[in-house]
């Protein structure tokens, strides 16, 4: 298993270093560095932010596409609740998981049917761990990365369950083996992903050491194929659906929350409101609250960056069609053990951010951070190729940067270089050109130039 497997990644020709995704990553993970956009992976949490800021389409999500089905004796699809309010004029879900069999798999279990196991098991533990309220909610993979590489104070509030995702992919396969005796390699669980978070999940589960999922293949990417499936489906439907409202609810933000049957939570959507979310939850500014759902995309899953319908229609889309929809509460959550729901390895804190594992070495090194910082005009221009002042302090403070990337330390140092060569020139008593003094400084004003010249070329 990669520790920082990350499903974000650069196709190098295509940036510009343009910067513009270094001011949107939510964690100051990305700088141009050679006019490049490079991500420290140590920092990424997948959120798949810079893919949408990125005009030149340099910034891809690295996953898996249909004829990956090609790799498995017996495939079974899972759809993300999020998938349902991609399609216009939908009554009958079952159209939809008609259409994916069509599409060459064998099988297909819903997602959805397996976040109504999670709400009940999130009730019960809710109700019976009051020293951990609010419990924040584990189903959105960045979020819970965020929490484990800035916020180590609130790990201990994470609801230890598996999301829905994983729950349904070890239940399809159990049910794919019973059915055809193969071997579990011989099957394939392939789920149909609405984020770049979730992709990066399968290979980098979160409480436990493998996931059950084999695949993930793009909302964006299955969405044609399934489109030109769905009027003949809808003519004669198979009767596959089995999740109900409270499941289907789950595809968009406060979904999850909303089913757990309480007045005291908080929900919150898009990744700029979570991190203020989070903030206020360490500085202890929230009180009186048992659960907090966190979703990092705008409108929760419907607006991951793999889906293609605006967020707010899917919203719209997604509510209709729950409406049409029994209540259907399902028990399965009480055959289940202890260990096929919870989290049966500890997720802990990363500090990826501190300057040093020694604190009084780490105190030492934000001082020197901080006089570096001092030396900067704190415009946060982003022209040095990092996001903000501050993190080209820290950039320089762990060597991987100098302070000529600053253009105006550069721009500063050019003047000085100017003032004193003119000064140089001027100097009537170094008028002889072939004297050691003469040829000394000369030299060190070219080299002077030269350095310049080498860190601005170096830079852009
Ligand atoms: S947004 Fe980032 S990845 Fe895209 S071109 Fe600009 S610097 Fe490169
Ligand atoms: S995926 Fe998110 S966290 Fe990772 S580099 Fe892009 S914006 Fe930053």
């Amino acid at each position: 298993m990669d520790k920082f497997f990350h499903s974000v990644s650069l196709i190098e020709e295509l940036c510009s270093g343009c910067i513009n995704c270094i001011k949107r990553c939510p964690t100051q993970a990305i700088r141009v560095r050679h006019g490049k956009a490079c991500i420290t992976k140590e920092f990424c949490i997948d959120c798949g932010e810079c893919v949408r800021t990125c005009q030149n389409h340099a910034k891809v999500i690295n996953r898996d596409f249909i004829k990956c089905l090609n790799d498995f004796e017996y495939t079974v699809a899972l759809p993300a609740p999020s998938l349902y309010s991609q399609f216009n004029n939908i009554t009958d879900i079952n159209a939809i998981l008609t259409a994916i069999l069509m599409l060459g798999f064998d099988d297909v279990y819903e997602v959805a049917a397996s976040a109504e196991v999670v709400t009940e098991a999130t009730k019960d533990y809710v109700n019976t761990h009051r020293e951990q309220w609010p419990l924040v909610s584990t189903a959105c993979p960045s979020v819970v990365r965020l929490i484990r590489v800035r916020f180590p104070n609130l790990i201990d509030h994470l609801l230890p369950l598996h999301p829905p995702v994983e729950i349904a992919a070890a239940a399809a396969r159990k049910k794919a083996i019973e059915k055809t005796g193969l071997p579990s390699e011989k099957i394939g669980i392939i789920f149909i992903s609405p984020c770049s978070s979730k992709v990066a999940y399968i290979k980098e589960p979160l409480g436990m050491e493998k996931s059950s999922i084999d695949r993930a293949i793009g909302i964006t990417d299955i969405y044609p194929l399934i489109l030109a499936h769905l009027q003949e489906a809808s003519q004669s439907p198979l009767n596959l659906a089995t999740a109900g409202r409270i499941g289907i609810g789950w595809g968009r933000s406060s979904g999850e929350a909303l089913a757990l049957e309480t007045d005291e939570y908080l929900s919150a959507d898009g990744i700029e409101n979570v991190l203020q979310v989070l903030e206020d939850l360490e500085d202890e500014k929230l009180s009186g609250l048992r659960f907090i759902e966190l979703d990092a995309c705008n409108g929760g899953c419907v607006g991951g960056i793999l889906t293609v319908e605006n967020p707010f229609i899917a919203k719209t889309k997604l509510k209709k069609i729950k409406e049409s929809l029994p209540e259907r509460h399902t028990e399965e959550h009480k055959h289940m053990s202890y260990e096929e729901l919870f989290w049966n390895v500890d997720v802990v804190y990363e500090p990826v951010f501190q300057l040093s594992g020694n604190f009084i070495e780490s105190v030492a090194l934000m001082n020197q951070v901080n006089t570096i910082y001092e030396k900067f005009p704190k415009l946060d221009c982003g022209i040095c190729g990092a996001p903000t002042c501050k993190a080209l302090a820290e950039d320089i403070v762990k060597g991987n940067a100098t302070e000529n990337q600053c253009i105006h330390i550069l721009k500063q140092q050019i003047h000085e270089i100017s003032k004193d060569a003119t000064a140089f020139a001027n100097d009537t008593t170094l008028n002889a050109a072939n004297t050691p003094d003469y040829v000394t400084k000369l030299k060190k004003y070219i080299n002077q130039i030269a350095t310049l010249d080498n860190d601005l070329n170096r830079e852009k």
